[in-house]
């Protein structure tokens, strides 16, 4: 479902990724862990192409992020294209962003009816179904002034889902959250992950990462240091930085 390639980013004279490799299988959950300024965030946000990347490439369900291939050569995408494939990429942040003059029914609702123009009254009773798939269905009419942290972030994740999209990205998606609102997104996400959504998640959460995670990649200064079965990869990390690493978040 993803594939990245020898991955490389700059900003400016700053090379923070430094030849990337990944894959993950459709169905999987893969989970990025590494020290602050690793690149993690820079990565995600490469694979839906909020950020160009300078070499190698990166293909989502086989399709070229940000590029056509014609006569054997790439091609940059206009913007417009590149917006229709962002859509089939939902991605959730350590902020949840919802716009908070609008319910969270309508913060659900709102991009299927703009973007993909569904029906209004389809696209609210999917957004309500979404809701009561993360557990808020009897929210649909607060604010998110009116929702816990926790409960802002699953409508972010419902969000997301609302747009159909065929890989999910998160990153850090508890970190902003009290530790007692930790463990109802992570139980969200969990069931995304039973459900067969291919996710690539950036978190610090070890113990998601062993239960839910079919891969464990460790980055560190731009590259991936160690990757593997996430159980193997915790139980016994082959590289002295993954255990430093390791030993500083268990
Ligand atoms: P954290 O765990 O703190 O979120 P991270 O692994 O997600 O870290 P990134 O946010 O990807 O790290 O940042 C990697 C490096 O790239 C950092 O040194 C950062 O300062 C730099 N960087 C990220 N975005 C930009 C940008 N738009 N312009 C310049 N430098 C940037
Ligand atoms: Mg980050």
């Amino acid at each position: 479902m993803v594939h990245a390639e020898q991955v490389h980013k700059s900003f400016g004279s700053i090379e923070v990724l430094k030849g990337i490799d990944l894959q993950v299988r459709a169905g999987e959950v893969c989970c990025l862990l590494g020290p602050s300024g690793s690149g993690k965030s820079t990565f995600l946000r490469c694979i839906n192409h909020l950020e160009k990347i300078n070499a190698g490439w990166i293909r989502v369900d086989g399709e070229l992020i940000g590029y056509r291939e014609r006569g054997g050569k790439l091609h940059e995408m206009r913007e417009k294209e590149v917006a229709a494939q962002r859509r089939s990429i939902g991605m959730v942040f350590q902020r949840f962003n919802l716009f908070p003059h609008m319910t969270a029914l309508d913060n659900v609702a709102e991009a299927p009816t703009l973007v993909r123009r569904e029906k209004k009254s389809a696209a609210r009773e999917r957004a309500a179904a979404l809701l009561e798939r993360v557990g808020l269905g009897d929210k649909l009419g607060n604010y998110p002034g009116q929702l816990s942290g926790g409960q802002q972030q699953r409508v972010a994740i419902a969000r997301a889902l609302a747009m159909k999209p065929k890989l999910m990205l998160f990153d850090e998606p508890t970190s902003a959250l009290d530790p007692e609102l930790v463990g109802e997104v992570l139980d969200v996400m969990k069931d995304l992950a039973r459900d067969g959504m291919t996710m690539i998640v950036v978190t610090h959460e070890i113990g998601f990462a062993r239960e839910v995670g079919d891969s464990l990649v460790f980055m560190d200064g731009g590259v991936v240091v160690e990757q593997g079965n996430p159980r193997e990869v915790i139980a016994d990390p082959k590289h002295d930085r993954t255990k430093a690493f390791l030993a500083k978040v268990l």
